[in-house]
């Protein structure tokens, strides 16, 4: 299994993938301004965001685990 998952944190209003400023560290309470469409959006609201996208790609990466062992003893 690979232990890497990106999870990119997307704008809440229209998607768009929000960039870290340079020596910009977001933290918990942080308004990050959108720089498609100016909105600013709550980090915590988008961590519990990217913390769902993560554990469905967890999911995702399991069962195509599982799939693969499957036909390993399938024989
Ligand atoms: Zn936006």
């Amino acid at each position: 299994m690979q232990g890497n998952f990106t999870v990119t944190l997307n704008c809440m209003f229209c998607d768009f993938p929000l960039q870290k400023k340079e020596n910009q560290e977001f933290k918990s309470g942080d308004l990050i301004k959108c720089d498609n469409c100016t909105q600013d959006n709550d980090y915590n609201s988008l961590l519990d965001i990217a913390k769902e996208q993560g554990i469905e790609l967890v999911k995702n990466e399991v069962k195509n685990e599982l799939k693969n062992i499957f036909k390993k003893f399938g024989k």
